[in-house]
């Protein structure tokens, strides 16, 4: 048994609540709490420094897969010029024979576009080449790679390397498909790194490019326990079938039911405000999402889906109503993102017992004055987007999550974006915003037996930092002093 103390335990089970010692049991469940430091005998004492200790911190959106992939491969998120992509690429070495990139941003670039297949060919003649762009959405492959690639239909346009819409969903999935099990191991084992370093002791992650391969799945799920941190699975699939067949008791995650703002390719029941005759894309048909949906719920498949615009998330919520209306269950089915609503649309999603699983960064990044949203959507618009008070004050399921690699896999970013919403009416408390992260995620996966406070008889993960969220105005420099995951000091 071990006990922990001198330092600031806060339970998360009500605000205000906290304790100065914690006895772990042999088998890494928090056995005893206590408001004085006891004289045990036979224990190993351990000293946290004066660290504030919350729940392990759970991320509950991420690509860990692609996250920990490109972190072995290049990140190109500082480069300026053509020129510096190229010599960062030149630098990468290959994963499974083939070299990743991401985080390009045409707009940081002076020359203000892609690199051309031609030019990869350049530097790769032989080797597959995949660069993304930061949000995932587009991206360029060398010469051999659309060469290896299966298209299905024949590439439609002239090729020049970019790829965006289902092309960039092919080409993607074909370099993450091809991959050996030592390469994907090995990229999660990076995901899991980077996790902890961000304070995390659970993260959900999504599994599959939404076509229905299992092969990943099943790899991470045999080798669960070797990872320091508790992978909580999603096949990223549309096929129930292979799902139950996985064991998964649920399905999704940015299965797409619309794309970005930044891509203008969100479904938006307004135009854009700069092109106005856009009004972004439905990616399937309410009738495929209603079949897809209506299975799922039947075999209690807690379903998952990817909505950034209003239009997309009317189109999928209704049909979660429609369910629920016939065959009310408790499933917690996620909007994931829920970027754009309004008033009515979140008391729908109240009653209808949803789940929203949303990215307080994306304000941080794109919500703020003269930034992408409100050239994209106009100012109205961009105050309706990521409104985490009036989803907390609805008692909806509302969750934090980076969906790294979209953006930095890190709670306490997201805990201090959440207080900081730019529209002042939906910012959260820092007590409601470490809930997104501890409780209501534990809630979210039906963990809440088992972690998401800090409770005699629940697991003893804890992230222990060097100073105290509750008291900080610089939430986003504070530093994570240790993490314990069942009583085991795992960072
Ligand atoms: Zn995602
Ligand atoms: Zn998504």
């Amino acid at each position: 048994m071990k006990l922990l103390y001198n330092a600031k335990f806060y339970s998360i089970r009500k605000e205000g609540e906290y304790f100065v010692a914690l006895l772990s049991d042999d088998n890494g469940l928090i056995k005893e709490i206590y408001q004085q430091k006891p004289n045990l005998k036979n224990v190993e004492e351990i000293d946290l420094n004066g660290a504030f200790v919350y729940p392990g911190f759970i991320d509950t959106h991420t690509h860990s897969f692609e996250g920990g992939l490109y972190s072995l491969g290049a990140n190109l998120e500082q480069a300026q010029s053509l020129q510096e992509v190229f010599e960062l690429l030149r630098e990468t070495k290959p994963i499974s024979g083939k070299i990743f990139a991401f985080h390009f941003e045409e707009n940081n670039i002076i020359e203000k576009r892609f690199p051309t297949a031609k030019e990869l060919d350049h530097i790769f003649p032989d080797v597959p080449v995949i660069l993304r762009r930061v949000d995932g959405h587009s991206c360029v492959i060398n010469s051999v790679a659309a060469k290896s690639i299966p298209w299905k239909q024949a590439l439609l346009q002239a090729f020049d390397g970019h790829l965006s819409g289902r092309w960039n969903g092919s080409a993607s999935n074909w370099f993450h498909k091809n991959m050996d099990d030592e390469g994907i191991l090995q990229a999660y084992h990076k995901a899991a790194e980077i996790a902890l370093h961000g304070g995390h002791t659970a993260v959900h992650a999504m599994i599959g490019d939404s076509f229905s391969d299992p092969k990943h799945y099943k790899l991470i799920h045999d080798n669960l326990s070797q990872f320091p941190v508790e992978f909580i699975l999603y096949p990223q699939i549309t096929n129930v079938e292979i799902a139950l067949d996985l064991g998964a008791k649920r399905i999704g995650g940015c299965t797409l039911a619309d794309g970005s703002i930044g891509s203008h390719t969100a479904a938006l029941a307004e135009p854009y405000l700069d092109d106005p005759e856009n009004y972004g894309i439905l990616y399937r048909s309410n009738e495929a999402w209603e079949k897809h949906i209506r299975n799922a719920h039947a075999h209690d498949l807690q379903v998952a889906v990817h909505c950034i615009g209003d239009a997309a998330i009317w189109q999928i919520l209704e049909i979660y109503e429609k369910v629920q209306r016939e065959n009310p269950k408790d499933l917690r089915h996620e909007i994931i993102h829920c970027e754009l609503t309004s008033n009515d649309v979140l008391d729908r999603i109240a009653a209808a017992n949803c789940s929203t699983v949303m990215q307080p960064m994306f304000d941080r990044l794109w919500a703020g004055s003269g930034g992408l949203y409100e050239t994209r959507l106009g100012k109205e618009r961009t105050n309706r987007t990521n409104r985490l008070a009036s989803i907390y004050n609805r008692n909806i399921l509302l969750t934090g999550g980076s969906d790294w690699y979209i953006t930095e896999i890190n709670a306490i970013k997201g805990i201090d974006a959440a207080v900081q919403i730019h529209n002042e009416k939906e910012r959260l408390t820092p007590f409601q915003a470490v809930e997104i992260y501890t409780k209501n995620a534990a809630r979210l996966s039906f963990d809440d037996d088992r972690f998401g406070t800090i409770e005699v008889g629940k697991e003893a993960n804890l992230t222990c930092l060097k100073n105290d969220i509750f008291a900080s105005d610089k939430i986003a420099e504070i530093e994570v002093e240790s993490i314990f995951r069942k009583g085991e000091k795992i960072y």
